[in-house]
């Protein structure tokens, strides 16, 4: 059943787009291609207002209801079929408080926006590592980023927040308004309201950072992983390190003789003086015979913007992925056997280096449980819309067989890592026992009828089946 592209929401002022409207298809569309949802309504809200209006609209009539932030979430839960849609994405103003170093951002707005609104001012906060994800569902599932060892996640600055509940209200959230809700919104997820703006702490970062990746070849994977372990438990806490396995994209400063070789990456970025940052990744650069060295002295909002090309919106993605119990001898004989056997020259896995001000924070100051983990891997299979029915499965195989070969190292996941289907089951091994149970009493409280179940699902706690 399709709605007239000319429905009305009540005191609704944004805009609203229904099946027929010239633009419903780019409306409809998030960043993973492989979804395809048909809402009845897409309301693009102007501001707080217009989503409440919206919520209120959604319940009066018993609509599915999603929320789209950034629509990045692999699972594509930013969209639904035949509900309503409370589409953030023209509620992007960041506004910056140089002197208190905080910022307003409103719930739509990309890390591209936040870091070049925080930057003009040398400023910055944790956040994700390609431009064109959104802060909302980032943040409200943990936030990790280049910053995170030394600054914390990004729900360790989260401030306050303002959030449109399952009732309509608009309510703020910080450590002394529903200080419970607040808790829920710092790793919980979507699962408690529509968040319509959220106020960060900054810190002075760069502009300029000692940064970027150094390439070896795949036949070194094992060495380097083995160099890399020592490297990243001895790492200061200004150093952030990525690990990328797969093909060398075709990015600029890389040689065209070099594109598409199957190679290990460490990344780095240090949030602190370049020239101390020299010194942090001197022994990284100088181990073994680098294909390509791309560190140096580098723009910090560059760094952020510089690997969006790379997955861009409408290819095909699958995800899997799991937070590592270590970086064992076992666990990188396993990663150097798997990581180039996918067939698409798109698709790698990626470690990121937990530990420092992560770990540190107390594990129940926040919904976000994985304090104690070092190392995640998050394992992305790439294809292109017109391979699907020639690459897609094949790419979907490699990533389930990398996972389950990582089966016996497996400690707990990062909820903003899982995928749709598969993975449903697996929201409970993201937050353990202990914190989906927290969750789920904050649940009942503010949504006690999972209005709001279109994300990674925390049920209501009188619903739950222990
Ligand atoms: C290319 C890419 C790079 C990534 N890099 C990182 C990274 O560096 N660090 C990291 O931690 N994660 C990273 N991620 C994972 C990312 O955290 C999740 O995909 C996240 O869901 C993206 O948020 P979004 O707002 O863009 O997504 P959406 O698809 O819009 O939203 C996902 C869910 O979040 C909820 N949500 C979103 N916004 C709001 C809001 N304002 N209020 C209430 N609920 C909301 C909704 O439940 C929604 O279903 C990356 C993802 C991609 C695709």
């Amino acid at each position: 059943m399709t709605a007239p592209a000319t429905t009305q929401i009540p005191g609704f002022r944004g805009e609203v787009i229904a099946p027929g409207h010239d633009r419903y298809d780019d409306a409809r569309a998030v960043w993973n291609g492989t979804v395809d949802r048909r809402p009845r309504l897409i309301a693009r809200c102007s501001g707080t207002a217009d989503v409440a209006a919206a919520v209120r609209f959604a319940r009066h009539r018993d609509l599915e209801i999603a929320v789209r932030g950034g629509g990045h979430n692999v699972a594509g839960t930013a969209v639904c079929d035949d509900g309503v849609v409370i589409d953030l994405s023209a509620m992007r103003a960041v506004t910056v408080d140089p002197v208190e170093r905080t910022a307003h951002v409103q719930g739509g707005a990309l890390w591209g926006d936040l870091d070049h609104q925080t930057q003009a001012h040398g400023l910055a906060t944790t956040g994700g590592i390609v431009g064109h994800t959104g802060v909302g569902g980032l943040s409200l599932g943990g936030g990790i980023g280049w910053l995170m060892r030394k600054h914390g996640l990004a729900v360790d600055n989260l401030i306050e927040a303002e959030v449109v509940t399952a009732a309509g209200d608009i309510l703020r959230a910080s450590a002394n308004d529903h200080p419970g809700l607040f808790w829920a919104l710092r790793g919980g997820g979507g699962n408690f309201g529509a968040v319509s703006s959220f106020r960060f702490t900054l810190h002075p970062v760069g502009p300029t950072v000692m940064a970027g990746p150094v390439f070896w070849a795949a036949e070194h994977t094992t060495d380097v992983l083995c160099f890399y372990r020592e490297f990243a438990a001895d790492a200061p806490d200004e150093l952030g390190n990525i690990i990328r396995l797969g093909t060398i994209p075709p990015l600029p400063g890389i040689g065209e003789r070099l594109h598409f070789r199957p190679a290990i990456a460490v990344a780095s970025c240090y949030a602190g003086p370049v020239e101390d940052g020299e010194r942090a990744v001197r022994a990284l650069r100088e181990f073994g015979t680098p294909l390509a060295d791309l560190v140096g002295p580098t723009h910090y909002v560059d760094l952020q913007s510089s690997i969006d090309d790379t997955v861009p919106h409408g290819w095909h993605y699958y995800w899997k992925a799991t937070d590592l119990a270590g970086l064992s001898d076992g666990v990188i004989d396993i990663i150097a056997e798997h990581a180039y056997r996918a067939s698409s020259p798109r698709s790698y896995a990626a470690m990121f280096h937990l530990g420092g001000a992560v770990a540190r924070a107390p594990r129940d100051a926040t919904a976000y449980p994985g304090r104690d983990v070092e190392h995640n891997i998050i394992i992305d299979a790439v294809w292109l819309p017109e391979q699907n029915d020639t690459v897609g499965a094949a790419e979907t195989a490699w990533a389930r067989e990398f996972l389950a070969a990582l089966q016996p190292h497996r400690a707990g996941v990062y909820v903003n890592f899982l995928d749709s289907d598969d993975d449903t089951s697996r929201v409970r091994e993201a937050y353990g026992d202990d914190t989906y149970r927290r969750l789920a009493d904050v649940k009942a409280k503010y949504d006690p009828e999972n209005v709001f179940h279109n994300n990674k699902n925390i049920q209501p706690g009188k619903l739950l089946i222990t």
